[in-house]
Order: C-alpha cells, then sequence, then structure tokens
C-alpha cells in the first residue's frame, strides 16, 4: 500500500516523545521492523536515550519510505507526520510539539479528552488523539504502556497491517507466555478505546517551528568553576517529568518508621524529620518534586508487601497510578511547601 503522505525527501516519519522504562524505543524498532521485514518498505529506526537511564527523557524516531527510495538521511525526524507523547509531563519541554504541523496526528498517553488535552498542550493544530494508556496497562497489568501506545498510532497508520502486530508481540514475548495476552488485549483496546478530534490551527496558539536547541552556558555566561549556585543538580531541580505514571502513596498510619525506604531511594525524596520531644528521626512523607516513580521504596518497605497483606489500605506506601492523585496535595517538600 502507498505512504498516505511523505515529505520532500520521501519519508514517512514518526517520532515518540517518552521516558526511559515506556517502551518507546522497541515501539519504534517494531513499527520499523513490521513496516520494513514484512510489508516490503524502506525505512530506519533509532533513538535518542541522554542518559540512558530509567526515568530520564528518551526520544524514538522512524522513517519509512517506497521501497524505491533509499534511507540516505539519519538525522532526528523534525517534522513527524505522527508525533507520540508516552507521559503529558513531556509537554513541560515545549521541544516536545517543536515541528508539529496542523496536518499531523498527535497521540498523548492521557486521560483527557481531546479538547483538554488541546487545551493542556496548547497544540496549534492538528488530529488529536487521546489513550488512557496507563490505565489500560495498569489493568492489563503491564509494566510498560508502549503496546497500548502503539494501537493507538497503528490506527492512524493504516498501511501497516495490524495482525502483523499481534504476530510480532507473540514472537517478542515468546519467553514470557504469561505477558503475551496481556499485550496483545492492551495493543487492541490502545487501538479502540482511543479519542480523537481534529483542531484547525486557527492562530489561538502558534506553531512551533523545529529549532535545535542552543546551550544555556557558553564562554560569556557560564558559572564560575567549582562553585555551584544553586543545590540539586539540574536546571529546575524537578523531576517530576521523568516519572512513568505510577507514585508511591504514603500512609503515615501504617508506617514504622524504619527508614528501609529511604535507604534504597535513589533520588533522596524520602523526608524523615527529628521530633523535638524524643528527639527520633520519623518519616514525614514523600518529595514528588524528586521522585521518578521507580518505586523500589514499596518493594523495600516491611508495611508494603502485596502478598503478605493484599489489603493496601494497610500498606505504609502504596503502589498507585498518579492519575488518582493531586500530587501538589499530597507532596510532602523539605522546601516548606505543603
Ligand atoms: S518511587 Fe520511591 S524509591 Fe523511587 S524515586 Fe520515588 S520515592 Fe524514591
Ligand atoms: S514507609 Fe515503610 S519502609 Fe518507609 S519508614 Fe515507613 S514502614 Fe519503613
Amino acid at each position: 500500500m502507498k505512504l498516505p503522505k511523505v515529505n520532500n525527501l520521501g519519508f514517512f516519519e514518526i517520532r515518540l516523545e517518552s521516558i526511559g522504562g515506556m517502551g518507546a524505543n522497541s515501539a519504534g524498532k517494531m513499527l520499523a521492523d513490521i513496516g520494513v521485514l514484512s510489508q516490503g518498505y524502506n525505512g530506519a529506526a533509532f533513538s535518542s536515550y541522554g542518559s540512558e537511564k530509567k526515568g530520564s527523557p528518551v526520544k524514538a524516531f522512524v522513517r519509512l519510505s517506497d521501497a524505491k527510495v533509499l534511507v540516505r538521511v539519519n538525522s532526528i525526524i523534525e517534522e513527524p507526520h505522527v508525533l507520540a507523547v508516552f507521559h503529558m509531563n513531556l509537554l513541560k519541554n515545549p521541544m516536545t510539539l517543536m515541528g508539529v504541523r496542523e496536518d499531523a496526528v498527535v497521540v498523548f498517553n492521557t486521560s483527557m479528552n481531546p479538547d483538554e488535552a488541546r487545551e493542556f498542550s496548547k497544540l496549534h493544530g492538528g488530529t488529536v488523539v487521546c489513550i488512557d494508556a496507563i490505565k489500560i496497562a495498569a489493568e492489563e497489568k503491564l509494566p510498560a504502556t508502549n503496546t497500548v501506545m502503539m494501537g493507538a498510532l497503528v490506527k492512524f497508520m493504516p498501511f501497516l497491517d495490524m495482525t502483523l502486530f499481534e504476530k510480532k508481540i507473540r514472537d517478542q514475548f515468546a519467553n514470557k507466555p504469561d505477558v503475551v495476552d496481556s499485550n496483545i488485549r492492551a495493543f487492541r483496546r490502545g487501538y479502540e478505546e482511543c479519542e480523537v478530534k481534529e483542531f484547525k490551527a486557527e492562530k489561538k496558539y502558534p506553531y512551533i517551528p523545529f529549532k535545535k536547541p542552543e546551550p544555556v552556558y557558553g564562554k560569556k555566561n557560564q558559572p564560575i568553576g567549582g562553585y555551584i549556585s544553586a543545590a540539586g543538580s539540574s536546571t529546575l531541580k524537578d523531576n517530576t517529568v521523568t516519572r512513568t505514571g505510577r507514585i508511591p502513596v504514603y500512609n503515615s498510619d501504617n508506617c514504622i518508621h524504619c527508614a528501609q525506604c529511604e535507604i534504597v531511594c535513589p533520588d533522596l525524596c524520602i523526608v524523615f524529620d527529628r521530633n523535638k520531644e524524643d528527639g527520633k528521626m520519623y518519616m514525614k512523607g514523600i518529595d514528588y518534586q524528586y521522585c521518578k516513580g521507580c518505586r523500589k521504596c514499596v518493594k523495600a518497605c516491611p508495611k508494603s508487601n502485596s502478598e503478605k497483606e493484599p489489603d493496601k489500605s494497610k500498606h505504609a506506601l502504596i503502589d498507585d497510578i498518579e492519575a488518582n492523585y493531586n500530587v501538589s496535595d499530597i507532596t510532602c517538600s523539605r522546601y516548606g511547601k505543603k
């Protein structure tokens, strides 16, 4: 089947904006594998990982072209025909929507409807597709949202054969038979449960052209060597963008203040404070500003063992979907915010 549209070099281009651990890299490879190896297009798939750790921003790129068009371009995709945003927190970075034109399809992983998602993202125009991939993945007991997102993506790429994806999922998880059916169900639900709406670029929000990011510091403004002017290792000191949609929720009623969570947390999010009366340290909560949602704290907590105690209301740390909470209401910050 002919590609529905191509750019001036002859490519149909897909950009996946994601977070390490959400499976965008594998989703991109799967799209390209099926397009190239099973359907005879030419193509390429590659990713950009940054520090290559779970929780850090990841971009995956897929190019497909007619078999006669050779792939001689290896640069990142600047103006995608299809963009997938694997987590709404990624929209804090204006680069996420760069180069997305009015004729593009934008798939958001969100519980919002397309009108809400368009307002939230300030997208100038395009086809908005909303799929609550975190909820579906949680219901199917899957750790990553990528098969759900792929289901929604494939709906807007009818030139790719949906049945080949199901076969590919079976092959990919051949050594984990217990998750094959749940991944296929998640893929189908992504296809069937997404909501779609087209928005004209009526100048309500501006188009953001692609621009290569310039370094913030150069020789004229770099801070004096050896002097750290702000505590924390990142400019904004805000890790919320790296969370993968699940968070630990603290229930102080069940906590025994053993500090096992504090020992394992890689980002020092667990807040303890000394009680003036008895001089002992007590857990106060979780600083979500730094939490990347790895839930190592939940696994380490002796009061949060789902096998020994299935009733989550008796747990001290509850592994839950972030969307169920207004994190700003339950944030415990060491810097004086609530
Ligand atoms: S999920 Fe727990 S261990 Fe992981 S970063 Fe957040 S508070 Fe720390
Ligand atoms: S939340 Fe769990 S691991 Fe952390 S101090 Fe309380 S009981 Fe211990």
